[in-house]
């Protein structure tokens, strides 16, 4: 994050000075004057009903009866003139051939009636989940587990070209909320707990998208939309699309940010949060869609809703008293389109509200602008569709592969008593829900919105479950479920149930037990759940193999963190893999049997208990050693794994840290080096993190903050040295009046074992809300 001290003069806030954003700070992507010559032809000559309905989204399935479109589609586009389609057809993943039929059709009609194209987005958020026979990667929080950028920017290159494939050129994804509550049932999607990894990443799957030019996508990259914008991952309950408490602070130094990096990055669209903060719901929050994010960053960009949430203002926020007052809320806080999404009503409300002056006409004009920009940049008006038969790599053996690399990295060995890795001809009872299928291994988005397309032989036969892939790998293995989920069902995912004693009998067989566990996938508000403990069929099956005396291991795949403590001993073994994908069955029997190495390491904090939820950037108070006195207590963090937690078949040994200077003022760039040695047998990759420390600060500092990272490979007893450039402003915080903040004073900078302290010399408020 780089950050810089120029100051910025804040125009007030008012929907009159919406039209002409106004920023002295230089556009987050460069303005193309030639396209925007045509932005403004192309928006002169547009009714105000055109403009509107370009505005509007509407999601197929109103438009399409099974894989056809209806005359429904036809007096959408004709009458309402709508911009956008969304969402896959007859609710299941189709075909490139089929989606470059109907797309071209969207666009042939909308071309006719409007003489502008349509814009299609589909959820591509872990490869093309819509489109069968695309690749799947692992889902978010296991990209994150890898530490490795050229995974998450391989996912979303290999994304675009797949979806280009397919005809559709838009897609709803980085997902960068941070998971930073185990029960929120959105956790898997983005990139773990911390702010950091999370723009890391998201950056590097916008560049994958996107490719280098934003104000050029070619043929082969396709539009990002980060998502959701923002503090979707710390709901107070849990529970999705429920209020958040983030103060404002927290809001701007941890949520934000990664936000800010990812729209400077050139991200060209935005999606709004479904939830609301401190009483005010996002999806009218005039602060923070307009001030924020188009005026303070400059970005031109485009601004979606989420599903259904203009309504939402007005059906479950009540902050609007008519579907019609929450469409002027949510237009006239900055809006751009709404993703509304089953009939027209959006649009004869705005015309309305324009023409009772509610809304002002520069509010239309600026929100149609830039809906024709994303348009423009995405070459649509040039054109308009892209064909199968131009992307013979669609599904191929390239892309395969990347996916299967992201997947071995993506897993993590949490603990290991030294049972791992296995010999080929060990007897092996397989058992658990988890074991032999295709959904629990890609969660939610995958083929269905559920994810229980990929239980589906016609999407997922080509792939292994983790019973298939061992087979590939080990001699002598038996299977027995022990305890089984309804895969057929999008909604029963919590469901399982249990056949304990066949199991039981098998393991008295067997030389080592692998059980698979965790949960079966779902997604979004259907996710919810009670609670956060493994289910008690699960843990009743561990408890009872444990009993035969044969040593466990235990296979965890979940899309949050299940709490397991009281089995958690029982093990010789635990591996996290999380929602791997496809591949992810291959990568984990490769790595049982050390023909790969672990090297993922946790993006986030493992809970050892079901109501004391931690995050690794804690305040000091959460853990404090017994004071002396009468008044003694303390406070205790007691995690079952911290965040950066994996181990390897080989070990690491960090020496020699440096930093170039234990004195540093706020324009410093420190660099700070060090070594990494494989001491082990075994060739093996690192995630090298770097910390620091704010020792005392005038608003309480957390302990500790992720600034850098490294994925790096060792050969047995090879050492390289790391150096990380890390400018000094990145070590500033949010104070408590809202604004960045470098205090003189003592920092820490750790990394593995090695820790220096350093010292800031001057003390800097910036004015300036983006100090780049
Ligand atoms: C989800 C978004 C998604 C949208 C479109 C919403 O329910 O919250 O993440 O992009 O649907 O499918």
């Amino acid at each position: 994050m780089r950050h810089s001290i120029i100051s910025i003069v804040l125009p007030a806030i008012s929907f009159l000075m919406i039209s002409c954003v106004s920023s002295t700070s230089e556009p987050s992507i460069p303005t193309d004057r030639q396209m925007e010559r045509k932005i403004e032809k192309t928006l002169k000559s547009l009714t105000l009903e055109e403009k509107v309905g370009q505005m509007t989204q509407i999601t197929i399935t109103a438009m399409a009866q099974g894989t056809e479109l209806t005359a429904v589609a036809d007096s959408m586009i004709r009458v309402h003139k709508i911009g956008s389609v969304l969402n896959t057809i007859n609710e299941e993943a189709q075909t490139p051939e089929l989606w470059e039929k109907v797309v071209k059709e969207l666009n042939r009609m909308s071309l006719e009636y409007i003489g502008i194209p349509c814009l299609y987005g589909l959820d591509h958020i872990h490869g093309t989940s819509y489109i069968a026979g695309g690749v799947l990667f692992p889902q978010g929080v296991n990209m994150a587990a890898t530490f490795n950028r050229e995974h998450s920017y391989n996912m979303g290159k290999v994304t675009a070209y797949e979806s280009r494939a397919a005809n559709v050129p838009w897609t709803f994804s980085p997902t960068m909320d941070l998971g930073r509550n185990p029960e929120w049932p959105r956790m898997w999607e983005s990139y773990g707990e911390d702010a950091y990894l999370n723009a890391e990443m998201a950056v590097a799957v916008t560049r994958g998208l996107q490719g280098e030019d934003p104000n050029d996508v070619g043929p082969y990259n396709i539009a990002a939309c980060a998502k959701h914008f923002m503090g979707y991952g710390v709901p107070v309950t849990g529970q999705d699309r429920t209020p958040a408490s983030i103060n404002p602070s927290e809001l701007r130094e941890k949520h934000f940010e990664p936000f800010k990096e990812v729209l400077q990055a050139g991200c060209l669209s935005l999606m709004v949060n479904s939830a609301s903060n401190n009483g005010m719901p996002f999806h009218c929050n005039t602060e923070l869609l307009t001030q924020w994010v188009k005026e303070d960053l400059n970005w031109d960009g485009m601004i979606i809703t989420d599903w259904a949430d203009i309504d939402n203002l007005y059906n479950r926020e009540r902050v609007a008293s008519s579907r019609k007052e929450a469409v002027k809320l949510a237009i006239n806080a900055g809006i751009d389109m709404a993703m509304v999404p089953y009939d027209c009503q959006f649009a004869i409300d705005l015309v309305e509200l324009v023409k009772e002056g509610e809304v002002p006409m520069s509010r239309i004009d600026d929100a149609v602008r830039r809906v024709l920009r994303l348009k423009y940049r995405l070459g649509l008006f040039d054109t308009p569709d892209t064909y199968r038969e131009n992307y013979p790599g669609f599904g191929g053996a390239a892309h395969e592969r990347m996916a299967y690399e992201a997947a071995v990295e993506s897993q993590v060995l949490l603990k290991n008593n030294g049972i791992l890795p296995l010999k080929k001809d060990i007897r092996i009872l397989l058992t658990g829900p988890n074991a032999d299928n295709m959904r629990t291994l890609n969660g939610g988005w995958s083929y269905t919105w559920q994810g229980h397309g990929a239980a589906y032989p016609k999407f997922t036969e080509k792939y292994n479950t983790i019973y298939e892939a061992l087979c590939s790998k080990f001699e002598n293995i038996t299977y027995v479920p022990g305890v089984e989920y309804r895969l057929d069902d999008p909604f029963g995912w919590m469901i399982d149930q249990a056949d304990i004693k066949p199991a039981v009998a098998a393991a008295r067989k067997s030389d080592v037990i692998i059980v698979c566990i965790g949960e079966n996938s779902y997604c979004e508000t259907p996710g919810n759940d009670n609670t956060i403990a493994l289910s008690d069929n699960q843990k009743n099956l561990v408890k009872s193999l444990a009993a035969t005396g044969r040593p466990i291991i235990l296979i965890l795949n979940e899309g949050r963190p299940r709490v397991l403590a009281d089995i958690e001993g029982l093990a010789s073994a635990v591996v996290d893999v999380m929602l791997p994908g496809n591949y992810g069955g291959d990568a984990l029997a490769a790595l049982l049997c050390g023909e790969e190495n672990f090297s993922g390491k946790l993006p986030f904090t493992y809970p050892k208990y079901t109501n004391k939820h931690a995050v690794y950037d804690y305040k000091p108070s959460e853990s404090q050693s017994t004071m002396s006195g009468v008044y003694n207590y303390n406070a205790v963090m007691d995690v079952q794994w911290p965040f950066g937690h994996g181990l390897s078949y080989t070990s690491f040994e960090y020496s020699n840290m440096t930093v170039s200077s234990d004195q540093f003022a706020s324009e410093d760039v420190l660099k700070v080096t060090i070594d990494v040695t494989n001491v082990g047998e075994t060739a093996g990759k690192e995630s090298v993190l770097l910390f620091s420390t704010d020792l005392y600060a005038s608003s309480i500092p957390d302990v500790r903050r992720l600034r850098e990272f490294d994925k790096i490979h060792l050969e047995p007893g090879e050492t390289k040295t790391i150096e990380f450039d890390l400018p000094a402003k990145d070590l500033a915080f949010v104070n408590y009046n809202g604004k960045w903040t470098l205090e003189k004073g003592d920092f820490i900078l750790s990394c593995g074992t090695e820790a220096v302290e350093i010292t800031c010399t001057e003390t800097i408020v910036w004015d300036n809300p983006n100090i780049d």
